[in-house]
């Protein structure tokens, strides 16, 4: 047998026992005697299934509150991940331009028969697009020097010296400009070199260079003495910067 509820009638407090669930056409879901006098069908309610009813429309509505309140600390999360990124573009934007204008002021100081055919005499800096290296410690870059355009990709695991060398070095091929058959040619290293003179005052030294050889081995060999001198300083809060470096999500 199933279990039986009480079930009343809220008119008359006459009660009686039955299934919980009894049948829309069975009679002992009415009050016959208040029906008969009052004309219309008097319903008879169970007391603990209301209960019931109204904790499980308490339990969900809690259910319901939660899951809002986790989207809107998602969305914080989004948020402020945005709010460091923009934060962070601003503040390499800024320091590109900066170096930008120096590479042309050093550029225009070269006598023309030097340099390079380029496409770097543009007054404003390249646009500069970002990326985040999946993987991991070291960052890469890239130029389209006619498009006037880099790319950054930094490392997750963030380190400023290795940041502002891919910088300069993007800006580099941008503002030297392409030499048939070399994509890295001695003058844009000249032109870094110079750079982190008059940045950073860092006297950067190819002395130990073996041979000829202008490539990223030089890179190496720059991003060294950068990192020896402690010179070279990101003016913005370490946090920010990895808060924006977050996995996923533009
Ligand atoms: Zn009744
Ligand atoms: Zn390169």
């Amino acid at each position: 047998m199933k279990k039986q509820v009480r079930w009343k009638c809220e008119r008359c407090e006459d009660g009686l026992l039955a299934p919980s669930k009894p049948r829309l056409d069975d009679v002992r879901r009415y009050c016959l005697p208040c029906s008969s006098e009052t004309g219309k069908l008097v319903e008879r309610i169970a007391p603990a299934l209301e209960a019931q009813r109204i904790t499980a429309k308490q339990k969900y509505q809690k259910k319901v509150a939660k899951r809002k309140q986790i989207e809107r600390s998602l969305d914080a999360v989004v948020r402020d991940r945005k709010k460091a990124r923009k934060a962070l573009v601003a503040h390499v934007e800024k320091e590109a331009a900066k170096i930008w204008a120096m590479m042309l002021e050093i550029q225009s100081e070269i006598p023309a028969r030097y340099r390079l055919p380029h496409h770097g005499a543009r007054q404003s800096a390249p646009r500069i697009e970002f990326g985040v290296s999946r993987t991991g410690m070291s960052g890469s870059g890239h130029a389209w020097v006619y498009q006037h355009r880099i790319e950054l990709v930094l490392p997750h695991r963030f380190q400023s010296e290795t940041t502002w060398h891919l910088l300069i070095h993007e800006l580099a091929h941008c503002a030297v400009g392409v030499d048939e058959g070399n994509s890295h040619p001695e003058q844009m290293y000249q032109l870094m070199k110079e750079v982190y003179r008059r940045r950073w005052k860092i006297d950067i030294s190819f002395g130990m260079l073996s041979g000829n050889r202008w490539g990223y081995e030089v890179d190496d060999l720059m991003e060294a003495q950068a990192v020896e001198s402690g010179m070279v300083k990101w003016q913005v809060d370490a946090a920010m910067v990895k808060a924006a470096l977050i996995k996923g999500g533009k």
